[in-house]
């Protein structure tokens, strides 16, 4: 439909990108990215006459996203065309614009696509070798300064290679390590950093992806130098596991990047935790959440890892402060089994448990409204924690006493 709508306006349109590379290895993959010549924007306001769905357009960036009524996704960009020392020669002129607009991409795996003209559908366009190192499991990039150009290419191409088992070319290495080793990761703004370290550690194998940025140094040029390596690496592990365990129990989790990112921050210097939290970008209850959890999680563990008894309404009052995310997160940071116990019975039990007698049931009791309410029912609380109050029946014997 869209390349005989493109074929009928005039447009030239291409299939490229991961939808491509995905296709190939028979690897879902909802997202497509198409690529216009020569207007990407007025191609999707034309094809949305035609097919439907809800258009949203970014003049500034020349590219629209198309949401269609399943659900799904398409992506148009208009074909750019800025100049580059090619090695190769100049193709036929009707593919120059496409091929300079492959040419800007990450990887060679990223730089496949097919024509979606109707007469020509299908043709597959292949400039750069992509396809063999599809084939042999290769990240290469495109040109040797391709990761000074854009150094969030190097947390791309970790992402990839576990992702898919393949492996980071010698020479793609090579450069990578130069990039990494003449500070270019300290040259990126810090929001575009962690919408990266966000792809990357929310993937499957996101801690894998980690090891091998921790191997190469990315993380201590990301973070600063990490003093305590095991630990965080300790922690992020036990971040993993706790995620699983939380998704296997029904426990809620806002955001799983942040718990990540949380347990980095926490073997961080205070500096670099202020430019992560200042230059994020979070929404307002986000960052108020981690600047709460920074400043207060080491006060918390020292009295989880104390053996001592504590009740369990001491332990409800002492967790009651911090989000789920904030709970996980300081239990892998404690690497203590006895502190996973007592979050765990807060977030499965404890926390459920709640007082059912209301305003109106005191005031039927004859007591008069105030601040005293509240004291009640706080109080009912504790007992109920404490096994000392069962239902609501006892909850009011409780208050007549
Ligand atoms: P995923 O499967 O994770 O969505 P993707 O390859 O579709 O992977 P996107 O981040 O959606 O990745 O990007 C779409 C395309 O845009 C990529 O295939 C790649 O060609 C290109 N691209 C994205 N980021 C960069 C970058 N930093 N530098 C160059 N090209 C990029």
């Amino acid at each position: 439909l869209i390349g005989q709508k493109a074929q009928k306006e005039g447009y030239k349109a291409y299939a490229i990108g991961g939808f491509v590379r995905d296709l190939l290895l028979g690897v879902e993959n909802l997202d497509i990215d198409i690529v216009v010549e020569e207007n990407a924007i007025s191609f999707a306001e034309k094809l949305v006459k035609y097919i439907g769905g809800n258009l949203k357009t970014y003049p500034n960036f020349g590219t629209a996203t198309l949401t269609l009524k399943d659900g799904s996704k398409i992506d148009f960009a208009t074909a750019r065309m800025e100049f580059y020392p090619f090695p190769a020669a100049l193709p036929e002129v009707e593919e120059t614009t496409i091929k300079h607009d492959l040419y800007r991409r990450d990887f060679t795996i990223n730089t496949l696509g097919f024509k979606l003209n109707s007469p020509v559908f299908g043709d597959f366009l292949d400039f750069f070798n992509g396809k063999k190192d599809l084939e042999d499991g290769i990240i290469r990039v495109l040109y040797n300064l391709s990761f000074v150009e854009d150094p969030t290419r190097i947390l791309r191409a970790i992402r990839f290679e576990a992702r898919y088992g393949f492996k980071i070319e010698e020479q793609t290495l090579a450069f990578m390590e130069n990039a990494i080793n003449n500070n270019m990761l300290e040259q990126v703004k810090v929001s575009r950093m962690a919408d990266e370290l966000k792809l990357m550690l929310v993937e499957k194998t996101g801690l894998a992806s980690f090891k091998r940025a921790m191997d190469l140094g990315i993380i201590d040029k990301i973070f600063g130098e990490i003093e305590d390596k095991k630990g965080l690496l300790k922690g992020m592990e036990i971040s993993n596991n706790l995620l699983a365990m939380c998704k296997d129990k029904g426990i809620p989790i806002d955001e799983p990047f942040l718990i990540y990112l949380r347990t980095i921050l926490a073997y961080c210097s205070e500096g670099v935790r202020n430019k992560f939290l200042k230059g994020m970008n979070l929404e307002k209850n986000n960052y108020d959440d981690l600047v709460y959890f920074l400043t207060e999680y080491q006060g918390i563990l020292e009295k989880l890892i104390d053996p001592k008894f504590y009740s369990p309404s001491q332990l409800v009052s002492m967790l009651e402060r911090f989000s789920n995310d904030s709970l996980i997160a300081l239990t892998a940071i404690s690497g203590s089994n006895l502190v996973k116990k007592r979050v765990f019975l807060y977030l499965e039990e404890l926390s459920k448990i709640s007082v059912e007698i209301k305003g109106e049931d005191l005031l039927e009791l004859g007591l008069k409204p105030g601040p005293i309410f509240s004291e009640i029912i706080q109080n009912v609380k504790k007992e109920k924690l404490d096994g000392n109050i069962a239902n609501k029946e006892e909850e009011i014997l409780w208050v007549k006493s």
